[in-house]
């Protein structure tokens, strides 16, 4: 069985059904394959099926979001800053920018040793003051569980190099 799409001369779509191509082709030239609602039997098959194209149109659309996400993804991740601020809008990440500049300007950055310092200072075996650096998901977890106050964050790449 093939299920064709057909189309009269006056531009009318139909569905012709036959054994095969050759069916068609055979009783198309017998003029035996007519339109329905003129009954021209000049009947071309269409070059591309509405059916197949349906089917094909159906899957890319639900897909089309997809690539177009993950192109929007892609693009805010260029910036070196793979956080998510770059999903923020304009307006809250040029607002979150200007904090994380205030944080870097009024901090120390103790890098590594983050962790340590933190503790040190909660001892008081060294002078309280605002530090920054990096910690691990595990370091931070300790750090809360022993009550010493640790806010993650992300920094933008841009903040630290206005200050390089
Ligand atoms: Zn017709």
């Amino acid at each position: 069985m093939k299920v064709l799409d057909l189309q009269c001369r006056q531009g009318h779509v139909f569905e012709g059904w036959f054994g095969s191509e050759d069916d068609f082709q055979g009783q198309k030239q017998r003029g035996l394959v007519q339109c329905p609602l003129c009954g021209d039997d000049h009947i071309e098959k269409r070059l591309s099926a509405p059916r197949l194209n349906l089917g094909a149109r159906a899957p890319a659309a639900t897909e089309a979001p997809a690539p177009a996400q993950a192109a929007a993804t892609a693009g805010g991740a260029q910036g070196a800053t793979p956080s998510e601020a770059a999903l923020l809008p304009p307006a809250l990440q040029a607002a979150w920018l200007a904090l994380a500049r205030k944080v870097v300007a009024n901090t120390e950055d103790v890098g590594a040793r983050f962790a340590q310092e933190a503790r040190r200072m909660h001892h008081g075996e060294v002078q309280e003051r605002a530090i920054r650096g990096q910690a691990t998901a595990d370091e931070a977890v300790q750090l809360l569980e022993e009550g010493i106050a640790v806010v993650p964050l992300p920094l933008p790449v841009a903040a630290k190099e206005t200050l390089q």
